[in-house]
């Protein structure tokens, strides 16, 4: 059959693809070492998975769970608790995971050939997700010497035209996070444009040192018309199979986004639901949510110093999520056990195939003199990778 122009143009997810080759490796009796996963490698916390047995075994097996509305009320006062964002019940869609809550409101929002600024590095599905929605993704350009951030001047003088700016922080891949007063200016700079933002929350509870997490909606309570938050449960509770997330915003675009759903997946599972009822609600979910957060700074602090040794690479220190993404392209040019680099991608080739490890090439976020390790994995797997690298390089 003849596929669609518009799923021609679309590459699969490059970093779907990379772990999916690494598992195929350690299938194969080969011992890779796997930094490319984007999930975290703890088991979802007991209480969430009780709750989701308890919902089951009730017979919460139907459309319309009964607890989907109080799922919606959780996440308003979270959000108050949380994030000091007031929101009602009626401004939140509960979606299969953060990534559809985006599909969705891009569908909602974008006409053929609107405009979308995204930051670069950026997460590999935003840019697809837009050209899906008929939309043209804009490319913002940043770099290691800013810290991977955009700033005021770059959104006054590339607003234009454009619909949309994202936001994303803590960021996939390049582990960066805004402070307050960086929101603050961007928020005044996007109030005199007529950009609407969507803020992309999902790694909120990692972050690391003096960090704080901060949500735009708090910092720019002006912004309330036209802001988009999401977020979901797959970071933070260690829930990526479960396919929970959400978005928060004006009930205009919420209720097209639920609307668009009825067509489309109708509700969210019913008894994963009750799982993540009870991840907001059970007050053992901040300590569960803390030893997690510490054993993910741990980690990325030994990655980060680690990376730092090595040869030929340069890393900005991650203040948030699960990634850290070293510069490697004073190794372009060289021959690397038979390989020649001269890509992100020619140079994770070569760590592949000759000392077993697997990262993300940056290409597939927008940056590519980059790669990009995630640290949801254990200590002795970081030292492991990097000594093999070490040998290699
Ligand atoms: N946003 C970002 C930046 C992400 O890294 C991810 C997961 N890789 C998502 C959204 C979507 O997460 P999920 O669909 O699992 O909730």
């Amino acid at each position: 059959m003849r596929l669609s122009d518009r799923i021609s143009s679309i590459p699969a997810s490059a970093t779907v693809a990379i772990t999916t080759r690494a598992q195929q490796m350690k299938a194969e009796g080969i011992d890779v070492v796997n930094f490319g996963a984007g999930e975290p490698d703890f088991d979802t916390p007991q209480f969430i998975k009780d709750a989701a047995k308890a919902a089951l075994d009730a017979g919460d097996t139907k459309y319309n769970p009964r607890k989907f509305k109080a799922l919606k009320q959780a996440i308003c006062d979270k959000l108050a608790r949380d994030n000091d964002v007031l929101a009602s019940p009626d401004q939140v869609a509960v979606t299969f995971g953060g990534k559809h809550a985006l599909y969705d409101a891009f569908q909602v929002l974008l006409n053929p050939g609107d405009k979308v600024l995204i930051p670069v590095p950026y997460w590999v599905s935003y840019p697809e997700q837009v050209k899906l929605a008929g939309g043209v993704p804009i490319a913002m350009p940043t770099g290691a010497e800013s810290g991977f951030k955009i700033t005021p001047r770059q959104v006054l003088d590339m607003a234009d035209d454009a619909k949309i700016i994202v936001l994303n922080s803590p960021s996939n891949p390049t582990g960066v996070t805004y402070t307050r007063d960086e929101l603050a200016a961007l928020g005044e700079a996007i109030l005199k444009t007529g950009l609407a933002v969507f803020s992309d929350e999902i790694y909120e509870n990692l972050v690391y040192g003096d960090t704080k997490f901060c949500s735009m909606a708090a910092v720019e309570p002006r912004l309330a018309d036209r802001l988009v938050i999401f977020n979901g449960l797959a970071k933070t509770f260690s829930m990526t199979g479960w396919r929970l997330g959400w978005a928060v915003g004006p009930k205009d675009v919420i209720g097209a986004i639920n609307r668009l759903m009825s067509h489309e997946t109708t509700n969210p599972v019913s008894f994963a639901v009750a799982g993540a009822y009870e991840a907001y609600t059970n007050p053992q979910a901040p300590a569960t949510i803390e030893i997690m957060r510490a054993a993910f700074e741990a980690r990325g602090r030994h990655l980060h110093q680690r990376l730092s040794t090595l040869p030929g690479v340069s890393c900005v220190e991650p203040t948030g999520a699960f990634y850290c993404f070293p510069d490697v392209s004073r190794h372009f040019g060289r021959t690397i056990a038979g390989v020649k680099v001269d890509s992100s991608m020619s140079f994770t080739k070569a760590c592949l195939e000759a000392a077993r490890v697997a990262l993300v090439p940056g290409d597939a976020f927008g940056e590519d003199r980059c790669v990009r390790l995630s640290f949801a994995t254990s200590m002795q797997e970081i030292d492991k990778g990097i000594d093999r690298l070490e040998k290699l390089l």
